[in-house]
């Protein structure tokens, strides 16, 4: 197997896509051509290079920050709680 062309997690690094770029259409090294083929991630970077203008593979997405995550779960239970609140109060025989 190349060095380089697959990272940790077995996708194609930035270097994989170069090879795949860089060869020939139907000659793509057989190992990084299977996997492409197999991978959605994968596919989906390779389509995102061809629409961005730099060419290169778009970098893998950062994981949101754990507070901006809680403050959703938060503003989800408010959500519902009002919700709950509202029903209640519409269900209240009026006097
Ligand atoms: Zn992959």
């Amino acid at each position: 197997m190349p060095e380089g062309v697959f990272d940790a997690q077995g996708c194609l690094t930035e270097a994989g896509f170069a090879r795949i770029g860089a060869s020939p259409p139907g000659r793509a090294p057989t190992e990084l051509a299977a996997h492409l083929a197999q991978c959605a991630r994968c596919q989906r970077r390779l389509l995102a290079s061809a629409a961005s203008p730099s060419g290169r593979p778009a970098p893998r997405r950062q994981r949101p920050p754990v507070w901006r995550t809680a403050v959703a779960v938060l503003a989800s239970l408010l959500l519902v709680m009002m919700a709950i609140v509202m029903l209640r109060f519409l269900t209240v025989a009026p006097r």
